[in-house]
């Protein structure tokens, strides 16, 4: 994604009553935090928001939390949010390596990525959003009935992302190779905003379901 330094970005959103702050021990407090018991789902790298958002009005009886690394792209998903707010979203400003910090274990539904970051050199694999590394942390945080959905047009990380489903020990529940032509798959898809501009560009979307074997 390209950048760009907005000043003054980090204090606005610390400033912010939906972002929950890095340092507050979050983990084992969701519903705390949401005040009710619903069931808890995140996006991870988030970007400007508008997948989750969208979500978050389809399905008031899920508590939606964004994770984002940047202050600057936050901050739009932010601005969005006071503009709209929605209670059942929350945002907090991390690096995902960490994300065990702010998640206690089994305490998540569903795990979202969406055009994670592609990382094409191959030293650097393991900061992939889909790599065995995030897979293991992800099996920690989610429910036993839990499972992650990953949407790309990047088919070299799509097909990293399926290779290591077996030796992370997951199972793939469903997978498709063109999104928005798979009737099955496409019910109630929300685009985010880099699947609408790959997808205008005639770019196919790759997607699967995927959840850890016992
Ligand atoms: N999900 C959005 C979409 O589909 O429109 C944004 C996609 S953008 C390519 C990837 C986003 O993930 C960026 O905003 C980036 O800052 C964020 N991101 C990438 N790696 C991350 C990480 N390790 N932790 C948190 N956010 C991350």
């Amino acid at each position: 994604m390209r950048l760009r330094n907005i000043p003054g970005s980090r204090e606005a959103i610390g400033a912010c009553e939906y972002v929950v702050p890095e340092e507050s021990e979050c983990a084992g407090k969701w519903h705390e935090i949401f005040g009710n018991e619903n069931e808890i789902h995140t996006e991870v790298g988030t970007g400007k928001g508008r997948f989750l958002m969208e979500l978050a009005k389809a399905h008031p009886e899920i508590n939606y939390v964004g994770i984002e690394k940047y202050s600057s792209v936050l901050l739009r998903a932010v601005q969005k949010m006071e503009e709209n707010p929605l209670s059942n979203v929350r945002f907090i400003r991390m690096e995902a390596e960490h994300i065990l910090r702010y998640f206690a274990k089994g305490e998540v539904g569903r795990v979202y990525l969406n055009f994670s970051d592609p990382w094409p050199k191959e030293r650097h694999a393991k900061r992939r959003l889909v790599s065995r590394e995030f897979l293991d942390r992800y099996r920690i945080l989610l429910t036993p009935q839990g499972h992650l959905e990953f949407k790309t047009d990047n088919k070299d990380l799509f097909d990293f992302g399926v290779e290591e489903t077996e030796p992370a020990r997951w199972e793939i529940k469903e997978i498709t190779y063109d999104l928005h032509h798979d009737e099955k798959m496409n019910q109630g898809n929300i685009m985010t905003e880099y699947e609408e501009r790959f997808s205008s560009k005639g770019n196919p979307i790759y997607k699967y379901i995927i959840r850890p074997c016992n």
